[in-house]
């Protein structure tokens, strides 16, 4: 399909948006006042009413069955349904939204029962999570946790090998907007003998991507990683709040338990995977001397193509920042690249012991920092774990999250030829 620069939409505002051109197309769940939750497509400022839509028979065949599945108060259905569904309704709504549609008026007619302003919606989670699982691919970010936590060993030899990660908590799984609640839990502070309970001090975030799980597979039969892209359905935004207090006394020897589980908050909006071909790109070369994946990790196709291309950005804005009227400020701006591993190869680690998956799952990339300051995904590597505060505009310092500060994770894809797609924003604010 062609989802050249050349193709505009008569939504107006969708023509040269930052994040919602006609070329993006991200789906979520909205609602509006007191109204029932249903799906609704991201289009400049605008949301397009799948259920308005099909009400008005504008959708046939395959793209009529694939609305009449996402129509539902969640997106696991349609998640399941898998590419085909997805790339037919995708094809319809290029079609219906370019400013050359023959539906053009007639859909113009309907008015507000089609398109709603996004800033009159509610947004939710555009899935039910069964499981969420979040892995470290970001070598980068494990280098630096792991000089903090074990200075003279700082990547383990699994590393390399294995894509790394955790089961995450699916049930504390929030959509951007939520507060996020300091948590309480064991500390122990620097010479004590015995931990205390009490309030997090050492409060942060992760900048992260979330892949949203398309269909699953039969418990005991692996995901072939040459067809593990057909089991992802698309990408948000992630930040994984992290309790760097609790998980320095609690990490060993099982990983981040209490330091995680509290909030870990997503944008609602999924970006499909046939939003992002565009910027797509080989996965970098590994370092000399690095050992090459196993077989079952390893396919040409993936390693050529299966990388992304998008900036992440995270932003902060104090409650102080708020009452000057001071921008949020940039923390860093990091990119996709750095992961070690593909989404590919995550899907195909996570099977291959049997493992189901299933539809609306969550993954987690891990924190994706860069190898340069300004790059880094977390205040734990900008501040040496605490050691150096950073300075803000408005002349406040900070080395852990303080009530009331906001984070704002953004991404942004932009290539030569292409129209730069964005994923909205993931926020979160410090209560506590
Ligand atoms: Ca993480």
């Amino acid at each position: 399909m062609n989802t050249s620069k050349h193709l505009r939409s008569w939504v107006a505002s969708a023509n040269g948006h930052a994040d919602f051109p006609l070329q993006n197309l991200p789906m979520g769940i909205f609602s509006v006042g007191q109204s029932g939750k249903r799906c609704g497509v991201a289009i400049g400022d605008m949301i397009f009413d799948l259920r308005a839509a099909l009400d008005a028979s504008v959708f046939n065949g395959v793209a009529r069955l694939a609305a009449e599945t996402a129509c539902r108060d969640q997106l696991n259905d349609f998640f399941a349904l898998g590419a085909s569904a997805r790339q037919a309704l995708r094809a319809e709504l290029l079609h219906l939204l370019d400013e050359k549609s023959p539906q053009r008026d007639r859909l113009k007619l309907m008015g507000s029962t089609l398109l709603r302003p996004i800033s009159d919606c509610q947004m939710h989670l555009p899935a039910r999570v069964g499981d969420y699982t979040d892995f470290y691919v970001g070598i980068h970010h494990a280098t630096n946790v792991g000089l903090l936590f074990r200075p003279e060993n700082p990547l383990l030899p699994n590393y390399k090998y294995v894509p790394i990660a955790y089961h995450g908590r699916a049930s504390t799984l929030c959509v951007s907007g939520t507060p996020v609640k300091r948590p309480m839990g064991q500390t122990l502070a620097p010479g004590a003998d015995a931990p205390t309970l009490g309030p997090s001090k050492r409060l942060d975030y992760e900048l992260e991507v979330g892949v949203w799980i398309g269909p699953g597979n039969e418990a005991g039969v692996p995901i072939e990683i040459a067809r593990a892209s057909q089991h992802i359905a698309g990408f948000s935004l992630l930040n994984d709040w992290s309790a760097r207090d609790l998980q320095a006394w609690e990490y060993q020897p099982l990983g981040p338990f209490l330091s995680k589980s509290f909030a870990t908050s997503l944008s609602p909006w999924v970006v499909t995977a046939e939003a992002l071909a565009p910027f797509r790109a080989s996965q970098p070369k590994r370092p000399e001397g690095d050992p090459a994946p196993l077989a079952y990790l390893l396919d040409d196709e993936d390693q050529n193509n299966g990388a992304l291309d998008i900036e992440l950005e995270v932003l902060i804005q104090t409650e102080h920042m708020k009452t000057k009227s001071l921008a949020p400020h940039r923390l860093a701006l990091s990119n996709t690249l750095h992961m070690y591993w593909t989404v590919a190869q995550m899907v195909a680690h996570h099977s291959v012991n049997g493992c189901q998956l299933q539809a609306g799952d969550v993954f987690g990339t891990g924190t994706l920092s860069g190898p340069h300051p300004g790059q880094l995904g977390s205040l734990l590597e900008m501040t040496h774990g605490g050691k150096h505060s950073i300075e803000l505009p408005g002349g406040e310092t900070r080395t852990f999250l303080l009530a009331g500060d906001e984070v704002i994770l953004k991404a942004r894809c932009r290539r030569e030829g292409q129209v730069s797609i964005g994923f909205g924003e993931c926020r979160g604010v410090i209560v506590g």
